[in-house]
């Protein structure tokens, strides 16, 4: 069973659709038990959404670093590390 901080590590290849058959089930799994978790992927599923939707050629390259730089401050304020229920 992987615990949060594994989960966090592998959100993003998950919603890049990047993750193997067995870190894919492991992930789903967890989430399925895990709410923050569950938030967390679904936070960053959104945000790529939004990013993909985002004519990049009409945003400023300033409004992309700026969006970019927002998502990652959140992941770093925002991973569910701390308050992990797996952890022993
Ligand atoms: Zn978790």
């Amino acid at each position: 069973m992987k615990n949060c901080q594994q989960i966090a590590a592998l959100a993003s290849a998950y919603a890049d659709g990047e993750l193997s058959g067995v870190e894919w089930a492991e992930l789903r799994m967890h989430l399925w038990l895990c709410p923050p978790c569950r938030k967390y992927v679904e936070q960053i599923e959104l945000t790529r959404e939004v990013l993909e939707k985002l004519p990049t050629d009409e945003v400023p390259q300033e409004v992309q670093s700026e969006l970019l730089g927002r998502f990652k401050q959140w992941v770093a304020d925002g991973a569910p590390a701390e308050d992990d229920p797996f952890d022993e």
